[in-house]
């Protein structure tokens, strides 16, 4: 029986467990996926003793970026994003990916959303916003608008972006006077159950825009996707990335390659 887990500080409603307990039938394997709750006081000894039980574990609040200390490396993606939510242990070592940005090309990939040569604006600067950002870096984006409530501050948080000749930091009331874009992403919690019925931007934000991606997966249908499908606009929430980013940590730890189709058929038991 191979085993699994996700790190993490609470971890009550997480639906991973029923992701990765539906991805074991579909492959056909025996597995086991526990919620490992941890306080930050015990981080460091239970990664030390994670690998006698686990194959490897995901990462989640508040740990992705603490955990980055306790690896023996990290992919390319973990490392420009500066965050991991998935840890392989192999032969002694333990190594850290971002499969959040696996998943998001995934979601755009089955969307039919481009990137390269596009204007894109990603609204929000945490853990999310950061694969995203790097992920538009990567394909090679025309033009870069990171969007947040204190601009200022996120460009120093988040300097690497700033450095970039592409990117430019807005406050919300910029990104309604900045004219037309092609994608606008939705990294904020802004929008998201229970506190749904908000957006982070309004309807002639939205409208500039050709196609908008939600991150948020619950609700199905957030407020600023409605003013997208009310606007015409292609738009899809991120229910399907939730789920290509665990068929991706499995990837990784089985070392095998897993079908789309997998991901296709999760979404739609789930869905
Ligand atoms: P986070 O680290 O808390 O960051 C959220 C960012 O949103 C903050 O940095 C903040 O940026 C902005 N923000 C927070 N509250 C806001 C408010 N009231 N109004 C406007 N902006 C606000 O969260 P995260 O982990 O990046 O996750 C963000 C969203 O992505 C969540 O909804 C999460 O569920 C979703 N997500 C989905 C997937 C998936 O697989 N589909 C994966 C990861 C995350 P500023 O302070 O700069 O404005």
């Amino acid at each position: 029986m191979k085993s699994f887990g996700l790190l993490g500080e609470k971890l009550g409603h997480s639906l991973s467990p029923q992701i990765h307990n539906l991805i074991f039938q579909e492959l056909k394997l025996e597995g086991k996926y526990d919620l490992l709750e941890v306080p930050k006081s015990r981080l460091s000894t239970l990664i030390s003793v994670l690998p006698q039980n686990y194959g490897g574990v995901n990462v989640t609040i508040p740990y992705k970026v603490e955990v980055m200390e306790y690896l023996s490396s990290l992919s390319k993606e973990a490392e420009d994003i500066g965050a991991v939510n998935t840890i392989c242990f192999k032969a002694g070592e333990a190594i850290g990916y971002n499969t959040d940005y696996l998943g998001f090309n995934k979601l755009l990939e089955h969307n039919g959303i481009a990137i390269k040569n596009k204007k894109v604006a990603v609204m929000g600067t945490g853990g999310a916003a950061r694969a995203v950002l790097q992920y538009a870096a990567d394909k090679k984006a025309k033009e870069i608008l990171i969007v947040s409530r204190k601009p200022d501050e996120a460009a120093w948080h988040l300097e690497k972006f700033a450095k970039m000749p592409n990117t430019r930091f807005l406050d919300y009331d910029n990104l309604k006077e900045d004219g037309l874009g092609d994608v606008l992403i939705n990294a904020t919690p802004v929008g998201m159950y229970p506190k749904d019925g908000v957006s982070p931007a309004g309807p002639s934000i939205v409208g500039n825009y050709k196609a908008v991606v939600d991150l948020i997966y619950n609700p199905k249908e957030t407020v600023l996707m409605h003013y997208a499908k009310e606007a015409g606009r292609l738009t899809c929430n991120g229910f399907y990335m939730l789920i290509a980013q665990a068929v991706a940590a499995e990837e990784i730890w089985l070392n095998t390659k897993i079908p789309n189709s997998v991901i296709e058929k999760i979404v739609k038991k789930l869905g």
